[in-house]
Order: C-alpha cells, then structure tokens, then sequence
C-alpha cells in the first residue's frame, strides 16, 4: 500500500485566497451591476519594463539560430547574472559576497520553501507571525516543531527570541504582510542570537527595493558576522515585475558550516549546490537575459519608476485611511499597508463589510497566521486610478463603524 507523507494531512488546507475568490464570485452573482477594487492581490500590475522586454526579445532571437541557442542553463545561473547580481546589489553597497554563493533560482517561493531539504526534520523552527505562509507549510510539511514568534503593534512588530532555542528562525524583511521592516540594530540581535545559539537564519528579503529609509538594511548581510548564520533569498518578482516570468536568487554563503551527528564539519553551501544539481535545471536563459537588464543603468530607472508608482500608491492608501480614524502599520519600506480593523472586528467581517458596502477586496490578516487576526492587508499593487476610487469609497465605509 502507498504510505503517504501524513504531514500533508495535519496542514490546514490553504483556504485564503480560495475563500476570498469563493465570496468575490458570489457577491457578483448577485451584484452584476457593482464594480469590485481589489487592493488584495500580491501581484504586480504594471507591464514589464522596456529594457527587460528588449534583452528577452534579443535572447529569444539568440534561441532561434544554432549558433547561439542555448539548451540547459547552469543549475546554479548563468554568469553573466551573477556577475551583475554581485557588482549591484552587493560590492556597490559595500558587502562581500563571492559569485560561488549566489544560486539563481525561479523566484524566491521555490527556495524558500526548498530550503527544508538540506535541513534535518528534528529541528525547532522559529518563524515570525503573521507571515508568508510557505515558511509554516514547508516545516509542517517536513513535520519539524515550529514556534511562532508573535509581531503586533505591542511590540511594535519586532519579533522577541522564541521560548525554546530555535536551530532555525525565519525573518522576512520588509515584511509580507504587515509592511513593517528592522533597523540595523534590531537586526543585529537576531544575528548575534544566532551566533550565540548556532541557529541558521532564513533571511526572506523579497521586498529589499522598496526601503526608502537610510537606517533599513537591504541584506542581511550588511551586519557583522551574518554570512555566519544567514540564507538570503531574493526575488525579481516585486523588485522588476517577475512575477510571470519567475527569476530570483539566493544567497548561501560559505562560512556557513555546521556539524554532522557525527561530528563531521559540513558546509550548507556546498549541501545546497548537491540539492540543486540533483533537483533543478536552472531558469530559462531568455529570463535570466531580461533579469541581468534591470542592472543596467537604463533597467534601473525603468524599474524605479514602477516601484515609485506602487510607492505612491502606499502613501496614498496610508494618509486616507489615517484620515479616517483607521490604525495604519508599514506602507514606508514596503508596499503593503497592514490596518487594524475597527471596533475590534474580526479580520473577516472587516472583509464581508468592504465587500458588501463598498465593494472593496482586500486580504483579511488572519489567512496569514493567528498574530494576523483582527488586522487586515492592503497591497498598492494597484492602478492608480482604481486606488483613487477605492480611497473615495472608503470614506462611504466610515458610517457603518
Ligand atoms: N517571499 C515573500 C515574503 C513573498 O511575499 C513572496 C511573494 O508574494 C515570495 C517570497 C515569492 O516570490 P517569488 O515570486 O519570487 O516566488
């Protein structure tokens, strides 16, 4: 008989947007007339920029002469990116990471989650709540004990140490859903915990180009002795509007080294180049073309403006929903703007209300773990001319609470 993985079973089903789908479908059933806003949806929304559009094109042309075609990419990414990976987001701001410790992937949501293969079953994982699902899926998945580590206005968002040693923590900065970020400082704990503790830290950087704060670290790796205790995952997703197209990174540095049972030295870099050779055949050569664009000086103003106009969109989500008595949290590093529901509601009669009244969709905060109840996500993914309406609506929605 087949024996299955019966972790599978004792995972909540992933009900979330299936949910908000299931309630959006019926509301317009029966309301043909109305035109729903989603500010829900962690998607991008604007088209992929010239220079990204232009290097695909080009590599696709590369693909159609037997000269140039290119069949299986390198596992670990082709060069040409990881060179650029390097030079921009890490020497130019002045940390060292080597080309052998960056591995190009299909987006942050594979490695994320892959990640658990190199790792025993028998570790105590300590995640942030409320967060991305994947980090508490994957580790029930592989049936590890997971500690949440609660994040609420109280402590101003900032995770406290977990109650029992953690061997892995998992940070996501800035932080999907809340917005919120850490500063150096308060970063500079975890590492140091880590350090004292010998835990790994699984660092989920996905939203870095969003920082507009100078005090906000962009890598994990800016504090000292990081590279020690720190997996960094990136993404293209948010960053150059890859959500299509798939590309991310991730970093696993050498000094990363931790002890077999047996006492044996063994370094998680070169763990997860065995993984990836075994398990992935790298990401299309035409989508790593269009990624190694975005560094080019003409590919990083394309992709700021985009960032600029979710940004803008954050603001103006943030200051009207202040002006309406509403508790706002994040919105400044990132594009996500987290709110307390009003009057104590639950996150999901806050949804049924914007839905009914102003038919608004957003996402209710408690599909992202049980620190989330009682707050709700925005996301400024939007156009803007839909997130003007929706602000106009909102000021409807003020007399039903
Ligand atoms: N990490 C976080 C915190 C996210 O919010 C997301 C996507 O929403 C991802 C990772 C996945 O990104 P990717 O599209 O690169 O798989």
């Amino acid at each position: 008989m087949i024996k299955i993985n019966e972790n599978y079973i004792r995972i909540k089903n992933n009900y979330l947007f299936s949910e908000i789908s299931k309630k959006v479908n019926e509301y317009k059933n029966c309301n043909k007339d109305k035109n729903i806003i989603s500010l829900g949806i962690g998607d991008v929304t604007q088209a992929v920029v010239k220079v990204v559009i232009d290097a695909i094109h080009k590599a696709t042309d590369e693909m159609a002469k037997t000269e140039t075609f290119r069949g299986y990419a390198p596992y670990e990414g082709y060069d040409f990116l990881i060179q650029a990976i390097l030079k921009n987001d890490f020497i130019n701001r002045g940390i060292f990471v080597e080309s052998d410790e960056i591995f190009i992937n299909d987006g942050a949501k594979s490695d994320t989650g892959n990640i658990g293969d190199i790792l025993g079953h028998n570790n105590h994982v300590a995640i942030v709540d409320p967060a991305y699902p994947v980090y508490v899926d994957t580790n029930k998945m592989a049936g590890r004990t997971v500690e949440l580590l609660t994040c609420s206005p109280e402590n101003c968002f900032v995770p406290m140490f977990p109650k029992k040693k953690a061997d892995v923590i998992y940070l996501c900065y800035p932080n999907n859903p809340t917005g919120t970020t850490l500063n150096s400082e308060q970063l500079k704990k975890w590492v140091d915990y880590a350090l004292e503790n010998k835990s790994l830290i699984l660092f989920d950087a996905a939203y870095e180009a969003y920082i507009s704060q100078s005090n906000i670290p962009h890598s994990i790796y800016e504090i000292l002795n990081a590279k020690k205790v720190a997996i960094e995952f990136r993404s293209f997703s948010k960053t150059a509007g890859f959500t299509g197209l798939r590309a991310g990174y991730t970093i696993v540095p050498k000094e990363l080294i931790t002890k077999t049972s047996f006492g044996e030295k063994v370094s998680l870099n070169t763990m997860w180049k065995r993984r990836q050779s075994t398990k992935f055949n790298g990401t299309a050569y035409i989508v790593q073309r269009g990624a190694e664009a975005i560094y080019s000086s003409d590919g990083q103003k394309q992709i700021r403006a985009v960032i600029d106009y979710y940004m803008e969109n954050a603001r103006i989500i943030k200051t009207n929903l202040e002006l309406l008595g509403l508790t706002t949290y994040g919105g400044i590093n990132a594009p996500y703007i987290w709110i307390k529901t009003p009057n104590t509601m639950t996150s999901w009669d806050f949804f049924d209300l914007l839905l009914n009244q102003v038919q608004i969709v957003g996402t209710p905060g408690s599909g992202f773990g049980e620190a989330g109840e009682g707050f709700f996500r925005f996301t400024a993914f939007g156009n803007r001319d839909n997130i003007l309406e929706a602000m106009f609506r909102m000021k409807k929605l003020s007399e039903f609470y």
